[in-house]
């Protein structure tokens, strides 16, 4: 017997409902890098819950800090109005502002979530080329395979095809993704291939008009596609051509924000400063949830203080720079702070490459991609069964007590920040055996 509920009622995410209900999986309690599953059995969380939980479980800091601020405000909008906590929160982001204070990405737009961030990036995009007297820029350009959560304008710039397939379209292309090139063969760190991909942009420009693009978007390493790792310079000759074609270059964070490259972002990784960061999940160590987009001086001025400032638009959540949210996030910023979370992927990010290479030998296994404390194993498919092997090496991780996430044949690793080189050896020698079992 078990301490499973009914199942019947509760819609889980379209896609995974039936493998769910197939074999149910339910967490119930969680601390530092453990979850608790409703039987009382304990897993490693190798994926700090779905890449949010960068301070590890439980963190009492944060607990208090929302706890008090539930009793003192528990809800202010920011409508007309505001609240101190909210300017507190945006002051303390700006202070570590993705690109440091040379790159000026210290304008703050709170939201609910990470696609929330990705829409409000979007419009703002579009709505300060209009401001700038560039009205006609009204496209985007994705990259093929990204992922930007699932509003409207995130499906049209996002480039996995199933997610917008029956969904109509706002004006967006797709940049060719540097998945289809030569797998990194094992290349430790960034790939040896497919920087010229990034001229692709170019052929995009020529196609459409430099003039219908206000745009292009891409996460700096992918990873709802399966942890895909831009070649040294991509990066780099997409901010080159962008700023050739009076083109914003925004950069989805959501995964890669808050410490998960070793760095406080990929922006300050890789040293490419974009007009406008999308961020959520780490924001608030995946607690209470938010999103908060980063927009440059140059967008903010062109957008709040331009000629054309009076535009009709309207836009903002209700729950935008929600007092519980930045009581959540302020003491996450805390607890990064004080335990160095934000830098420590680069203390470890050379044990976790050795440990994660260790498996290049194990069956299936086609390819082993890492950067910072991210990982990911590309298993081979079993016969006509695409993503069949990945999902049993899932389930039976999860058995042995390690949950990871799988993608088709990736399997993606994204442990708590706090993960220490024990933690390490634990997963990676779980995933050993069961890679080394998977029929
Ligand atoms: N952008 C990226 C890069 C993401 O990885 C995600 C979520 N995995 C989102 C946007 C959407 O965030 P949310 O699920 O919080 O809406």
């Amino acid at each position: 017997k078990t301490n499973m509920p009914v199942l019947d009622n509760f819609w889980m995410p379209f896609t995974a409902n039936r493998q769910f209900k197939a074999a149910p999986r339910l967490l119930a309690g969680a601390e530092g890098m453990y979850y608790t599953d409703v039987d009382g059995h304990r897993v490693m969380d190798g994926t700090a819950g779905l890449w949010c939980v960068n301070a590890g479980h439980g963190r009492r800091q944060i607990t208090d800090s929302v706890t008090r601020q539930l009793a003192t405000l528990d809800f202010a909008p920011t409508f007309q109005m505001g609240h101190p906590i909210a300017f507190e929160f945006a002051e303390r982001l700006a202070a570590i502002a993705p690109g440091g204070p040379a790159a000026g990405l210290d304008r703050v737009f709170f939201t609910g979530s990470g696609s929330e961030s990705v829409e409000t990036a979007l419009k703002i995009a579009i709505a300060y080329q209009r401001a700038i007297g560039q009205g006609t820029r009204t496209r985007v350009i994705g990259r093929e395979k990204g992922y930007h959560g699932v509003g409207f304008g995130g499906i049209s710039v996002g480039g996995l095809v199933n997610n917008r397939r029956v969904f109509p379209q706002i004006p967006a292309a797709h940049l060719r993704h540097t998945l289809d090139i030569p797998r990194n063969a094992f290349s430790k760190g960034l790939p040896r291939h497919g920087v010229e991909l990034a001229e692709d942009l170019e052929r995009l420009v020529a196609l459409h008009g430099a003039e219908t693009i206000a745009a292009v978007i891409v996460e700096p390493m992918s990873g709802s596609a399966g942890v895909v790792l831009p070649p040294k310079g991509y990066l780099e000759r997409l901010r080159a051509i962008a700023d050739q074609h009076g083109i914003l270059l925004i950069f989805d964070e959501v995964i890669t924000g808050f410490g998960r490259l070793g760095t406080p972002f990929a922006t300050d990784y890789f040293g490419v400063v974009p007009d406008l960061v999308t961020t959520a999940k780490g924001l608030t160590n995946g607690t209470i949830p938010m999103g908060a987009v980063f927009a440059s001086r140059k967008v903010y001025d062109g957008l709040m203080t331009g000629p054309e400032q009076q535009i009709e638009l309207f836009h903002g959540y209700t729950y935008s720079g929600h007092p519980v949210a930045c009581a959540a996030g302020l003491a996450t910023l805390d607890v990064y702070a004080e335990d160095g979370l934000l830098t420590r992927g680069a203390e470890l990010a050379t044990y976790w490459q050795d440990a994660l290479h260790s498996l290049v030998d194990r069956p299936h296994v086609l390819d082993i991609r890492n950067l910072g404390l991210v990982g990911a194993i590309e298993l081979a498919a079993r016969d006509g069964a695409p993503g069949a092997r990945a999902y049993d090496v899932f389930v039976d991780c999860f058995r042995k007590g390690l949950l990871i996430r799988v993608t088709g044949d990736i399997i993606a690793l994204s442990p708590p920040l706090i993960v220490t080189t024990d933690h390490i050896d634990t997963i990676v020698s779980i995933l050993g055996d069961v890679i080394t079992r998977a029929a």
